[in-house]
């Protein structure tokens, strides 16, 4: 039962253990941390999966990496409290389906990262007695999903920081109905203003004593639990041992196309991994060419948590390819091109293609997509244009459609929300009103203490 350990993709920090990469985040260097190597499921093994639970699923995959750091019982209980909730494969036609990971607690795919992050946290601070406040600063979906799985666990306490401008009421009535140990700070600020503030306060000396931790989309603990539901989605699709699947994942950050490259690596066949993006199509170019360049400022795309122009988990792919890249872009070393244009494609679609996808989608075969998942499914589509009409094919829905009303309406389309998301707008706000001032921020973090 050997232990696997961490890596830096920027090759400069020491070798970490699970329990280090999960609080410290980030290795000081720079890169992200990788594992050291990539436990696999034989074919036999990923077969006898079949027909199990979603739950079920995800253990058999996170166990093989994190035996030696929680104990089988402790993970499976985890594992079980986390995803409670259904995972929808839904047939849209012929071999062609969607995998719909929107319905969680808060109607997107976060869900199944923050859920196990909570848990984990809580599982191996409470073992150390250790009080932590975990600090996010969100724009949205990442702060609903993280408040909400952190929401009454002891020991831990979050707060929420979100731009008071920029999210919608139902997104800030996601965060600040909770309570209990959720703090949340609607800010007179902008997005990238309280990413600084955050910042700051992770290396202020003077916070040092309150154990801030971040659970932003970098960290591998939230990156391993996104490779469940990739060989789920492959489970419950696959008619033989040999199928092999096309996978079309929504990707902005490109913590969830990541996953589905691990679960390649693990053993789950695949024919294809499509990287579909928006209008931010740095990785599609790059592909294509080989050229490397960040969109700067990234475009604002309909599917707005897709609007990365510099993907932070890319320098996680090159590493899988044998490449380097930095945070900021630059390459150090290129990836094995063959080897990735032979696993993977990248497709960019327009605002104006991702909504004709949602018309079509409705209008030929009664499917309700949103934004996100309009442009994984519209990328698959393009890429099967050409090929065998009968290839096992998969796309990811990463948001529930009733989260986006106004796009749909101008559609005419009218869809329910779901019950997590129902009332919301009815009960009280607990929010706590700040400036843009870091002072402030501190002392609030100190009356925390
Ligand atoms: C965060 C998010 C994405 C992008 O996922 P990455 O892992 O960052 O590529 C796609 N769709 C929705 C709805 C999201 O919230």
């Amino acid at each position: 039962m050997d232990q696997i350990r961490y890596y830096s993709t920027a090759g400069k920090a020491p070798l970490v253990s699970f329990r280090e990469a999960l609080f410290q985040g980030q290795p000081p260097d720079g890169g992200l941390y990788m594992p050291e190597r990539i436990p696999r499921l034989s074919r036999k093994e990923l077969w006898a999966l079949r027909g199990k639970a979603y739950s079920e699923v995800a253990f058999e995959v996170l166990r093989r990496f994190l035996q030696a750091d929680i104990p089988e019982e402790t993970l499976w209980r985890i594992t079980r409290e986390a995803y409670d909730f259904p995972v929808p494969v839904e047939k849209v036609v012929d071999r062609r389906y969607l995998l719909r990971l929107d319905c969680g607690p808060t109607a997107s795919f976060k869900d199944f990262a923050a859920r196990f992050l909570a848990r984990a946290m809580h599982y191996l601070g409470v073992q150390r007695q250790e009080r932590r406040i975990i600090l996010v600063a969100t724009s949205g979906d990442t702060g609903s999903a993280i408040a909400n799985a952190f929401h009454g666990l002891e020991g831990l306490r979050v707060v929420v920081l979100y731009p008071k401008k920029e999210v919608s009421l139902r997104q800030a009535k996601q965060m600040n109905t909770l309570g209990g140990n959720v703090v949340a700070v609607a800010a007179e600020a902008k997005f990238d203003q309280l990413q600084v503030m955050a910042m700051k306060a992770f290396e202020d000396p003077d916070l040092s004593c309150l154990k801030l931790t971040s659970a932003n989309s970098i960290n591998w603990g939230r990156l391993l639990p996104q490779v469940g539901y990739h060989v789920y989605g492959y489970l419950c699709v696959a008619e033989d041992p040999q199928d092999r699947t096309i996978d079309s994942v929504a990707s902005g950050n490109f913590g969830n196309v990541t996953a589905d490259f691990l679960a390649m690596r693990m053993g789950k066949p695949v024919e294809k991994i499509l990287v579909a993006t928006n209008e931010n199509d740095e990785f599609p170019a790059f592909l294509e060419t080989g050229l490397y360049r960040p969109v700067r400022p990234s475009k604002a795309c309909l599917s707005n948590a897709m609007n990365v122009g510099n993907p932070s988990n890319m320098r996680r792919i090159f590493d899988l390819y044998g490449g380097r890249v930095d945070r900021e872009g630059n390459i150090h070393q290129m990836p094995d091109m063959k080897a990735l244009r032979r696993d993977a494609a990248a497709i960019s679609i327009s605002d104006h293609l991702t909504k004709l996808t949602i018309k079509e989608a409705y209008e030929a075969h009664g499917v309700v997509l949103e934004p996100h998942g309009a442009v994984a499914w519209a990328a698959l589509k393009r890429y099967l244009w050409e090929k065998e009409k009968n290839s096992l094919a998969l796309a990811t829905e990463t948001a529930h459609p009733a989260k986006f009303p106004e796009v749909l309406k101008e559609l005419g389309i009218r869809v329910e929300p779901p019950a997590c998301l129902a009332g919301l707008e009815q009960k009280p706000s607990q929010e706590i009103n700040l400036s843009a001032d870091y002072q402030e921020l501190k002392e609030l973090l100190l009356s925390l203490a």
